[in-house]
């Protein structure tokens, strides 16, 4: 089956019962037991549910994996996963990692021993020296937040082998629409589904993908014990909102392009950051591992902080708000929102400057969003 059929109808079968093409939400915390411990599979909510399970149906088949768990959010998939370290672990982080990942470390798994080391993936030799420290994995995103970096996923996942790491793609970006990391020789797909793959703003998620069985039973394990479910009504709207999936990627990858390509022409832009441009940096690394480049675009603009805030608050249809690939517009300012947990030191350092916007390209009409993006330049500075 194609993508674009599997997303409609994989872990998305008609109830039997009744006939509804769409199974029904399953708002129980509890299930009913013929004996002790004998019961249809599910025993408590926080362990599992119906719709749970539709959901990790249709997660695992998109990103060609065996096996997905859902929770209560991408950072509760991401502690999911960290709750496995134990003191003195070491671990690796790309440099250019959504905020809250790298708070998760700082504030909560720092106090219980275990090391960091931070890797820019695009020098293979510091990546490689990390690797012989016998890390328990390499967590890398790609295209990154917020600056669309682009890593060689094969190139890493290959020599992590070689170390006997595992390598974890956070794939929000891309989705696995336009990217597959499992088939790039990652072990392991982190999301949040708050983003793209729910796609309309109105729920908060996360899963993990992986093909490792044992992996998947710890994974749910943590789940369980604590407490990262999410609730069966919000995995209903992901899967719901998950169905659309293919022609909103197609239309925001259309839209983005086409902001790139204007905006990177704009005598107030100093830099366009979007991987579909062949200016990128790493664009033949991108059009290799990726079959479309997404709605994300960071620009820096040649604004001091007091001017990039006052310009992110006066667009009319993007919206200033956390978060991204939602069917609407957002804007964002990276270093005094998202990223604000990283030391300004360290965020100028990687690049993160305060010029920097932030664009989660919609699906509105482009003329519409050109308009916008153009006009208020123009009013700002005419
Ligand atoms: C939003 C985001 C997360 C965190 O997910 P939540 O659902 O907000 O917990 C992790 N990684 C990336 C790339 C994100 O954009």
């Amino acid at each position: 089956m194609e993508f674009s059929t599997k997303i409609i109808h994989t872990g998305q079968s008609p109830d039997l019962e009744t006939g509804a093409i769409v199974p029904p939400i399953y708002m129980t915390s509890t299930y009913i037991q013929n004996s002790p411990n004998s019961h249809k599979g599910y025993d408590y909510t926080r362990a599992g549910n119906p719709n749970f399970t539709n959901l990790e149906t249709t997660l695992a088949a998109l990103e060609d994996g065996r096996y997905a768990t859902v929770f209560s959010s991408g950072i509760g998939a991401t502690t999911a996963l960290f709750s496995n370290l134990s003191e003195q672990d070491t671990i690796v982080f790309a440099n250019d990692l959504y905020g809250g990942t790298f708070r998760l470390y700082e504030k909560i798994f720092k106090k219980f021993g275990v090391k960091l080391l931070i890797v820019d993936t695009q020098n293979l030799k510091n990546v490689e020296k990390a690797l012989a420290q016998k890390p328990k994995f390499i967590f890398l995103e790609s295209p990154s937040n917020p600056l669309l970096k682009i890593t060689d996923i094969k190139t890493i996942t290959t020599l992590a082998k070689k170390y006997n790491v595992l390598t974890i793609v956070d794939n929000t970006f891309a989705t696995p629409y336009f990217q597959k990391p499992l088939k790039l020789g990652a072990d392991v797909v982190l999301h949040s589904t708050t983003k793209y793959l729910s796609g309309h703003s109105d729920v908060v998620g996360g899963t993990i993908i992986t093909n490792d069985k044992t992996l998947d039973k710890e994974l749910k394990f943590a789940r369980m014990a604590m407490g990262l479910n999410p609730s069966p009504f919000d995995t209903w709207l992901t899967s719901r909102g998950i169905k659309t999936l293919a022609i909103r990627m197609q239309k925001h990858t259309d839209n983005a392009l086409k902001v790139a390509t204007v905006l990177n022409k704009h005598p107030l832009v100093k830099k366009v950051y979007y991987p579909g441009l062949n200016t990128h940096k790493n664009h033949s690394i991108a059009k290799r591992q990726m079959s479309g480049f997404g709605g994300m675009i960071s620009i820096e603009f040649n604004l001091d902080i007091e001017q990039t805030k006052k310009l992110i608050s006066s667009f009319k249809i993007f919206k200033l708000a956390e978060s991204l690939g939602a069917v609407e517009s957002l804007v964002n300012h990276p270093s005094s929102m998202t990223h604000a947990s990283i030391p300004k030191k360290q965020r100028e350092s990687q690049g993160l400057k305060d010029g920097l916007i932030r664009f989660s390209i919609g699906i509105e009409d482009i003329d519409d969003i050109l308009k916008d993006l153009i006009q208020t330049l123009k009013n700002y500075y005419g």
